[in-house]
């Protein structure tokens, strides 16, 4: 099995170090999964489920909320807006989110500031909960 390097961080630090044989998240233009070899590449990520899968078959998962890809001479470099393994990942809080969001779309009179920021939470919340099925 081809492995490479990667590393995933967020503007909080470095989550995750290592060699992996996949990873794979959601870009801006749809999900990309990077293996060894990959050419360089860089790219904007979106919102959605991501996950590694290490050398002895084990697969991660976690919730990627926007960032940055790039793949320079091998070695690959994530760095998410935010990113949440599945394990830390507070099911309640995404479902209050989610409501939250919900109840505030569902209201009059939103600036479309406010619904572009209530459009957000909820899809967050909804990547949150998609990871945890
Ligand atoms: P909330 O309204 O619950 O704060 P949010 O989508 O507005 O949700 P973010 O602004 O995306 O939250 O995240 C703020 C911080 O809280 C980030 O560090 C993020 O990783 C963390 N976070 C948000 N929701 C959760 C959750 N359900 N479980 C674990 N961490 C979370």
């Amino acid at each position: 099995m081809n492995l490479f390097p990667i590393q995933i961080a967020t503007p909080d630090g470095l989550l995750y170090s290592g060699e992996i044989e996949r990873v794979k998240c959601r870009t801006v233009t749809g999900d990309l999964a990077i293996l060894a070899g990959h050419c360089n590449f860089c790219t904007a990520l979106g919102m959605g489920e991501a996950y590694i899968r290490l050398e002895d078959g084990t697969t991660r998962s976690a919730a990627c909320i926007g960032g940055m890809l790039s793949v320079m001479d091998g070695s690959c470099h994530l760095l998410a807006t935010t990113w949440e393994w599945k394990e830390d990942i507070d099911e309640q809080r995404a479902l209050a989110a989610k409501e939250r969001a919900e109840q505030r779309l569902a209201g009059a009179d939103l600036s479309e500031r406010e619904q572009k920021i209530a459009e957000a939470k909820l899809r967050r919340a909804l990547v949150r909960l998609s990871v945890l099925k």
